[in-house]
């Protein structure tokens, strides 16, 4: 049974949560260091990631987060997860700054805009529906990065080596097809 983290400081965790444990993995939620031992792999969740990136910080996860990266350990970044993974953001300080692509905050309009749209995607499958919050897009990526889902024009699904990062929420659908590609090929 693979053993996955769920950062678990803010944001959509419980869905995550869910849906990990419905592929038969055991779930860890991580608030602190010593969650962190002996994962196979860590998805960030979306949420706000200012808010995210000032509790990383108080509980002392970062510096460890980013080692855990560095050292090869999967991690799917989803939304604001994805900001925390970014090597470069678009007007702000990057965070974790361990996967390769410049990031923007904000690109698909307010809250109040939260749209789903059915998404195919090659390596993955057809007609996944992805919800979208205040997401964040991929303006461009690194030379190693393999781009999987664009939307009007916008890369929104990426992967980098063992890395991977999407702009929208896949947990918040009944389709667990991404994450399970997570779990699945890259864990
Ligand atoms: N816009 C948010 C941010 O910048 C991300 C939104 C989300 O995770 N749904 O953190």
């Amino acid at each position: 049974m693979k053993r996955i983290g769920v950062l678990a400081l803010q944001g959509a965790i419980r869905e995550h949560v869910k849906m990990l444990e419905a592929l038969n993995c055991e779930v860890i939620q991580v608030k602190h260091k010593k969650d962190l031992i002996n994962l196979d792999g860590l998805v960030l969740p979306g949420g706000e990631s200012t808010t995210m990136r000032k509790l990383l910080d108080r509980f002392d996860l970062l510096e460890p987060i980013r080692e855990l990266a560095q050292q090869g350990l999967p991690m799917f970044g989803t939304c604001a997860g994805l900001i925390l993974l970014a090597s470069h953001l678009v007007d702000d300080e990057a965070h974790l700054a361990v996967m390769d692509v410049i990031v923007a905050r904000n690109s698909f309009g307010r809250q109040v805009d939260s749209f789903e749209i059915q998404l195919d995607i090659p390596k993955i499958g057809i007609d996944i529906p992805a919800v979208f919050i205040r997401a964040p897009h991929i303006k461009a990526v690194g030379k190693n990065v393999e781009i999987l889902a664009e939307y009007e024009g916008k890369i929104i699904l990426a992967r980098d080596n063992h890395l991977l990062g999407c702009s929208f929420h896949p947990e918040l659908t009944g389709d667990s097809r991404i994450l399970e590609y997570f779990v699945s090929s890259m864990v």
